[in-house]
C-alpha cells in the first residue's frame, strides 16, 4: 500500500497565492525599532517563497527584496559548528535547551547557571560564532561564516553596510552578553571579535527566495537542491531542525509548534524560515513584528499554507509534492 499523500504543485502554488492575497493588506505588528535601520524599512513589503526538493521555487510578492537576515543567521552558524565540532561538543559547549525567555535575555544566562542554552538565542549565537574556525582570526572567521551562508542560500548574501553600522552603534546589550559569557568561559575566542562577527552575520542581506533555498537545504538533509551541492552531513540536519523546533520562534515556540506544526526560525528583520523535512523549505518576509520579534504577516502566511494543505511535522504522514492530479 502506498501511504504517501500527494499534493500537487498546483495546490501548493494556489495556497501560496491565496495566503499572499488574503494577507497583503494586514496591518498587524510594527517594524523593529531598537535597530534604527530596521525601523525605516518599508512596512508593506511582503513575500512568500517555497523551495521544493527538486530545486523548483514557487513564490508570491516581494521575494527578491534584500532585507536583514538577523536571527535566521543563527541557524547557519549553528549548522557550521555542528558540522565542524559535532552535536555532542555543541551540547557541551553551548547547549540545546529553550530558555522560554526573550532572545536577548541576560536573566536566562544567569538562570541557566552560566550556560548560553542554545545557539538560536543571542547568547548561544555569540558563543557559537566564537567557536567558528579559524579561532582568533577575525577575517578568516568572517569568510567562513559569509561563504557558508551563501552555500546554504545558493548564492551570495551581501552585507547591508547601513544595517551593520546601525546595529554596531546600538548593540550595547549584546556587548554585555558577550562579556558576561566571557566571565563564564563560554566565549571561545575574543568577546569583541565574536560580538562584531555576530553583528555582521545578522546584517547580511537576503531575499525570501534565498531563505527558502536555505530552508530546503535543511529539509533535504544538507543537500542544496538548487546548487546540487552537499553543504553539511545529513545527520546534522535533524539537529538543526530540533533546535528550530525548540526555540526558533523565541518565547512563542511552544505555541507555534502546537498550532502550526513546522520547525521555524524568525529574525527581527521580518523573515521566517520553516522546514518540513523531505517535503519543502518555506520562507516568508514582512517587516512588522510582534512583541516577541516574529513577523506578524510571515507567521500568518506560513500558518495559512500549512492549514490549507493539512501539513504538520507531527502527523506522521509522508507527503510528496507532485505534478498532476492529487490523490
Ligand atoms: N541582531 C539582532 C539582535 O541581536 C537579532 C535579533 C533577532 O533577529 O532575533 O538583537
Amino acid at each position: 500500500m502506498n501511504r504517501d499523500r500527494r499534493i500537487t504543485r498546483e495546490e501548493l502554488k494556489n495556497a501560496i497565492h491565496e495566503a499572499y492575497i488574503s494577507l497583503k493588506d494586514n496591518k498587524g505588528g510594527r517594524n523593529a525599532d531598537y535597530i534604527p535601520y530596521l525601523a525605516n524599512v518599508d512596512s508593506n513589503l511582503f513575500g512568500i517563497s517555497v523551495c521544493l526538493p527538486n530545486g523548483e521555487i514557487l513564490s508570491a510578492g516581494d521575494c527578491d527584496y534584500r532585507f536583514g537576515i538577523e536571527s535566521i543567521s543563527k541557524v547557519a552558524t549553528a549548522i557550521l559548528i555542528l558540522r565542524d565540532y559535532g552535536g555532542e561538543t555543541v551540547m557541551k559547549m553551548i547547549g540545546a535547551d529553550a530558555t522560554g525567555m526573550p532572545f536577548n535575555s541576560i536573566l536566562a544566562i544567569l538562570l541557566e547557571n552560566d550556560h548560553p542554552s542554545t545557539p538560536l538565542v543571542n547568547a548561544g549565537a555569540i558563543s557559537a560564532v566564537s567557536m567558528v574556525r579559524p579561532v582568533g582570526n577575525s577575517r578568516g572567521k568572517w569568510e567562513a561564516i559569509k561563504s557558508y551562508i551563501a552555500e546554504l542560500c545558493g548564492s551570495e548574501t551581501p552585507l547591508i553596510e547601513e544595517l551593520y553600522n546601525s546595529e554596531s552603534e546600538s548593540n550595547h546589550r549584546n556587548r554585555s552578553i558577550a562579556w558576561l559569557l566571557k566571565s563564564y568561559n563560554r566565549i571561545y575566542d575574543e568577546p569583541e571579535i565574536a560580538l562584531d562577527l555576530y553583528t555582521r552575520q545578522c546584517s547580511l542581506g537576503v531575499t525570501a527566495k534565498q531563505l527558502s533555498i536555505m530552508a530546503a537545504t535543511i529539509a533535504c538533509g544538507g543537500y542544496n537542491p538548487v546548487t546540487k551541492r552537499e553543504v553539511f552531513p545529513k545527520r546534522q540536519s535533524a539537529k538543526a531542525v530540533s533546535l528550530m523546533a525548540t526555540v526558533g520562534m523565541y518565547e512563542h515556540t511552544g505555541d507555534w509548534m502546537f498550532s502550526v506544526g513546522i520547525p521555524a526560525k524568525s529574525g527581527v528583520g521580518g523573515g521566517i524560515i520553516g522546514v518540513l523535512p523531505g517535503i519543502f523549505g518555506i520562507a516568508a518576509f514582512a517587516p512588522p513584528i510582534d512583541k516577541a520579534g516574529n513577523s506578524v504577516k510571515a507567521q500568518l502566511a506560513i500558518r495559512q499554507i500549512m492549514e490549507r494543505l493539512n501539513l504538520n511535522i507531527f502527523s506522521g504522514e509522508r507527503v510528496v509534492v507532485v505534478d498532476g492530479k492529487s490523490s
